[in-house]
C-alpha cells in the first residue's frame, strides 16, 4: 500500500475504567507508554503518545481516564477526558465482554454530535467471550468492531490498523497536499526560512520541513534559503520560481525582494488553508479596521514555547497592529489546548497551529463563531498590517 501522507492523526482511546485501555495501547506500540495496572482508574489524566503507525503515518494517541469514575475528583477527570474530543480525529471505545452501558452510549452520542468516526475494541476475549445479545447491541451502532485479548493477541497492531483504516477521516485518507494545487512537477519553489533567535538549534521547524517534503512529493525543486541570500538565490535560478513561501515574520523584507509577478505567501497562511478555514481568517482580520483603544484582542498559541525578547505574540504582532491602526487595544495571551472564555474579545489572532491537528483548529473556529468573536491567524495579520495581504493570498485566488 502507498504510504498515506497525512497530518498527525489524533486517536482518542476512551471507555470505562478497567477495560484495559492503557494496556491495549501499550500492546499496540509494544512499549510501556502509559502507567498501567489492573487497578481501576490508574490513568488519571490524559496521556499523549506520538508514534508512527504504518501505513497511516504519524499519530498521537490520547489515552484517557475511565468515564465511569463518579468520585468528586473523577468528575474533573471525566471533564478533561471529554475535552479531548475537540482534538480527536477518530475515537476508539474500549470495552470488554460486559458490552455497552450508558457510559459508552453517552459517548456515542458525543461522537455523533461532533461527527467523529469511531470503532469499538472489545477486550478480554481470553477471559470470556461477549454474548451475541451484547454484541448485537454494539452492532446497532457500528460494524467497525474487533474482539481481542491484549494478553494473548499477537497480531494486535495489524488488527487495529485494519480497523483504523476503515474509519480514517477523508482529510487523512486522502490527505490534502500543502501546495499540490499551486505547483506542478519540475517547478521551482523557494522557501525562506530565517535562522534567527527563534529558530530551534540544529533543525528546521515543522511547517518548513512539511513544505520541503510537499515540494518533493510534487516532484518540484525545493530551494531553501534565508533573507540575506534571497536576492542571490533568485539571481542564480535560471527559471522564475512558481512560488515563494516565507516565514511570516520576514514578510516585509521578502516582499521587497521578490518580483511582483511571482506568487508569495507564508508558511502560516499555507497551514491556515491546510488545517483551518482561510476565508474565515481573511474575513476575521477585517476587524482590525474598526478596532478601538481598549478593545480586547486574544493572541492564542496552541503550545507553550521558549519566548525570546521580541516574541511574535508578546511584542511583534501587538507592535504591528498599533502601528497599522494607530490605536491601543488590550492584548491578552493564551497558550494551550483548551480555549479560555471568549466573552468580551473583539478578535482572536491564532498562531500557525503547526503542532495542532485540523479538527482542533476547526473546533476553535467553531468556538469563536459561537461566541461571536472573529478569528484570524499570525500570517494573515502580519501581511494585513504590512499592506500586502492581497499579495499573500493571491495564489489561492482570494482577495481581501
Ligand atoms: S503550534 Fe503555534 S505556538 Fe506552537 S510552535 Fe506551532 S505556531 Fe508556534
Amino acid at each position: 500500500m502507498k504510504e498515506l501522507k497525512s497530518m498527525r492523526l489524533h486517536i482518542g482511546i476512551l471507555g470505562k475504567t478497567n477495560t484495559g485501555k492503557s494496556s491495549f495501547l501499550n500492546s499496540i506500540l509494544n512499549q510501556e507508554i502509559s502507567i498501567t495496572s489492573s487497578i481501576a482508574g490508574t490513568t488519571t489524566d490524559v496521556v499523549e503518545k506520538s508514534a508512527e503507525l504504518f501505513p497511516i503515518g504519524p499519530v498521537t494517541f490520547l489515552d484517557t481516564a475511565g468515564l465511569d469514575d463518579f468520585s468528586e475528583l473523577g468528575d474533573k477527570r471525566i471533564e478533561k477526558t471529554l475535552k479531548i474530543l475537540n482534538r480527536t480525529d477518530v475515537g476508539i471505545i474500549v470495552c470488554d465482554y460486559n458490552g455497552f452501558s450508558d457510559v459508552e452510549l453517552d459517548l456515542l452520542e458525543k461522537f455523533k454530535a461532533l461527527n467523529i468516526p469511531f470503532a469499538v475494541v472489545i477486550n478480554k476475549n481470553d477471559e470470556q467471550a461477549i454474548s451475541d445479545e451484547k454484541l448485537n447491541i454494539i452492532k446497532n451502532y457500528t460494524d467497525n468492531i474487533i474482539q481481542i485479548s491484549v494478553l494473548k493477541d499477537e497480531k494486535l497492531t495489524d488488527k487495529f490498523v485494519e480497523l483504523l483504516l476503515k474509519i480514517l477521516p477523508e482529510e487523512f485518507s486522502n490527505s490534502q497536499s500543502m501546495m499540490g494545487d499551486l505547483i506542478n512537477a519540475d517547478d521551482v519553489v523557494v522557501l525562506v526560512t530565517p535562522i534567527d533567535k527563534e529558530a530551534p538549534k540544529g533543525r528546521l521547524i515543522l511547517p518548513e520541513v512539511q513544505a520541503i517534503r510537499d515540494s518533493l512529493d510534487n516532484s518540484c525543486v525545493a530551494c531553501v534559503t534565508q533573507v540575506p541570500q534571497l536576492e542571490k538565490t533568485l539571481s542564480v535560478l535560471n527559471v522564475k520560481p512558481k512560488l515563494v513561501v516565507t516565514d511570516s515574520q520576514a514578510f516585509k523584507e521578502v516582499n521587497a525582494i521578490v518580483p511582483e509577478d511571482i506568487n508569495l505567501t507564508s508558511f502560516s497562511i499555507l497551514l491556515a488553508r491546510l488545517k483551518g478555514d482561510l476565508k474565515t481568517f481573511v474575513q476575521g482580520v477585517k476587524t482590525l479596521e474598526n478596532i478601538k483603544d481598549g478593545d480586547r484582542i486574544l493572541i492564542a498559541e496552541s503550545c507553550t514555547h521558549h519566548r525570546i525578547d521580541d516574541d511574535i505574540a508578546q511584542v511583534k504582532i501587538p507592535k504591528l497592529i498599533q502601528m497599522k491602526t494607530g490605536v491601543k487595544p488590550i492584548f491578552e495571551h493564551y497558550s494551550g489546548h483548551d480555549f479560555p472564555n471568549l466573552d468580551g474579545y473583539k478578535l482572536i489572532i491564532h498562531c500557525g497551529a503547526c503542532m495542532t491537528n485540523k479538527r482542533e483548529v476547526l473546533s476553535r473556529i467553531m468556538l469563536a463563531k459561537n461566541a461571536g468573536v472573529p478569528i484570524t491567524n499570525y500570517g494573515i495579520t502580519i501581511s494585513y498590517c504590512l499592506g500586502i495581504l492581497n499579495r499573500a493570498i493571491a495564489a489561492f485566488h482570494l482577495k481581501y
